[in-house]
């Protein structure tokens, strides 16, 4: 998508805003610092250098918090540059065209590459720098704010997280402080934002921001510091083999290890077990105490472990909440008997928060090396099995793989519902996914509504399954926004994925769903292909 079609989205942006000041006998100053503000980051992003300085020669005489009244009077003629600017625009707009614009720009398919998530509460922008990144091929997540963004950090784990200062729940530098334990090498933190004075600077970089880059930003700068980026911490990945939170080995060190005692078990039947082990209901000590008591919690149980396992033994992170140990010369039922030992433990230990104190447990599947499963993969395929089976009989405890329950595979049922007022678009949507083959790793159906309340009559769920929603946003009765909220009362993004599908006329609403718990947003009209891309990888991210 051109330049020109962003132009036109903030032109519109700014009528909209006028025409709701309008409607009011007063706004206050702050108002007008924070329609400035934006204005002054996203226009020069995009070609409108002289708005740009217009908003911020404009926003120097203002100040950020103040409550101060103007009247229409005074706010007009404060802002006649661009309020002579929109009446233009008005007379001139030709809603046809940029349909024309969005839909060519709609070819290009983008592959998988990275995720990347931008926080920040300019919708505008957020657009912006999607277009240009997922042409690129990049995937990209919004959050408008710190809340939804900080959760989308620990859900998606992106690559590479864009975070602009003045966010409307928080300030980008308390997100910055929330991520302090992550390491350098798994997610790159990067401030965008206009207020790029000395004194920000110094703080994002103090706080552990591997980069500032100030608005406007240029898209060619953009990619190849993010390239810069990527492959910089590529080789960072190479050369470590410490977790930086738990200070206990890797996953990369875990499969070398793991190789290395397949080929001992092929040389000399040197057998060997490994148990995956995974906190029981982690997301909960998250949501309940927060993200960096979270961590603490990673650390002590890395801790336990590291005390009581045998010296020969290897602990690895293998990623987020699940852990391997990997134990030479073991069988499976004597590493059943150390894991008791570690999950008795664990259950006795007790955690602080503040004045709360409170206990968590872990689950494994433990399996020991045979030649049916000599392959770093499959021997980690079946102690997740074996882990599942104890995460599905209750939790806190130890189950060993049992290669008979191997027939039944484990298969991930997923429903993709389709709710869109307009029977073109389920029609496709349907005809599309019912065909699609992912693997037979997954099973796939499709529903399709009409409204949003045939969906609520309709009985859809059933924990069997996860689920994907496609849910649009205007719709008669209730809107998609509206339905959303009722989804997001009761299901969380670990069951139900909503990605919403959205008009280019409803920008305001985008934030809306993102600020409710929506995971993506699809504008329309979409590329199929695009959108079965992507959810693709929600599903491998989220679902797996
Ligand atoms: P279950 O008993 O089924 O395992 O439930 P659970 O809540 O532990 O499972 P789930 O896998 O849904 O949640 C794991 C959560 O762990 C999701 C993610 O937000 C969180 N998480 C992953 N990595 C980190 C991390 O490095 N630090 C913190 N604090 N949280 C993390
Ligand atoms: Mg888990
Ligand atoms: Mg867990």
């Amino acid at each position: 998508m051109g330049n020109e079609q962003y132009q036109q989205m903030i032109y519109k942006r700014i009528l909209d805003n006028f025409e709701n000041w309008e409607k009011q006998d007063s706004i206050t100053e702050k108002d007008i610092y924070f329609f400035l503000h934006n204005l002054k980051g996203t226009a020069g992003s995009i070609g409108l250098d002289e708005l740009s300085m217009i908003a911020s020669d404009k926003i120097e005489k203002l100040k950020e918090n103040s409550d101060k009244k103007w009247s229409k009077v005074e706010w007009k003629s404060y802002l006649s540059p661009f309020i002579e600017g929109i009446n233009f625009y008005q007379k001139n707009i030709n809603i046809q065209e940029i349909e024309e614009i969005v839909l060519k720009s709609q070819n290009n398919i983008p592959s998988e590459q990275e995720f990347i998530l931008i926080i920040d509460n300019d919708i505008e922008f957020i657009s912006y720098i999607k277009n240009i990144l997922e042409k690129k091929g990049f995937s990209v997540i919004a959050a408008n704010n710190g809340k939804r963004g900080l959760e989308l950090i620990y859900d998606l784990k992106p690559t590479i997280v864009f975070v602009d200062i003045m966010l409307p729940d928080t300030s980008g530098f308390s997100i910055i402080k929330n991520l302090k334990n992550i390491k350098k090498d798994s997610m790159i933190v990067t401030v965008i934002s206009s207020n790029d004075c000395r004194e920000n600077r110094v703080r994002a970089y103090d706080m552990g921001a591997l980069d500032f880059i100030p608005k406007p930003v240029d898209e060619e700068l953009l990619i190849s510091y993010i390239n810069n980026r990527l492959s910089y911490k590529k080789e960072l990945e190479n050369s470590i083999i410490k977790d930086e939170l738990t200070q206990i080995y890797n996953r990369k060190f875990m499969d070398s290890q793991i190789e290395k005692l397949i080929k001992q078990f092929e040389r000399n039947r040197e057998s060997f077990s490994i148990a995956l082990a995974d906190l029981d209901y982690f997301k909960k000590v998250n949501d309940t105490y927060g993200h960096l008591i979270g961590d603490e919690v990673l650390k002590g149980f890395a801790n336990l472990v590291s005390s009581l396992k045998r010296e020969q033994d290897f602990f690895c992170r293998y990623g987020g909440e699940e852990f391997v140990l990997i134990m030479p010369q073991t069988s499976v039922e004597e590493a059943y008997v150390l894991m008791e030992r570690l999950r008795k433990a664990m259950e006795k230990k007790f955690f602080t928060a503040n004045e709360n104190r409170f206990q968590v447990t872990f689950s494994a599947g433990v399996v020991e090396s045979a030649t049916k499963n000599l392959h770093p993969k499959k021997i980690l395929e079946e102690a997740d099995q074996a882990l599942y089976n104890a995460k599905q009989s209750g939790r806190n405890q130890i189950v060993m793989f049992d290669s008979l329950e191997e027939i039944v595979k484990k298969t991930i049922k997923i429903k993709i519902i389709v709710i869109d007022d307009v029977y073109i678009i389920r029609n496709l949507i349907t005809n599309y996914f019912k065909s699609w083959e992912i693997g037979e790793k997954f099973n796939i159906d499709v529903m399709a509504f009409k409204d949003a309340n045939s969906f609520l009559n309709s009985n859809w769920y059933s924990p069997d399954y996860k689920y994907i929603i496609l849910l649009d946003i205007v719709m008669p009765k209730m809107d998609g926004i509206e339905l959303l909220k009722i989804i997001r009362q009761d299901y969380s993004t670990s069951d139900v994925i909503v990605s919403m599908l959205t008009g280019r006329k409803e920008d305001e609403y985008v934030l809306q769903a993102l600020e409710n718990g929506a995971n993506d947003y699809i504008v329309k009209p979409f590329d199929i292909k695009e959108v079965s891309n992507r959810i693709l990888s929600l599903i491998n991210r989220l679902f797996i």
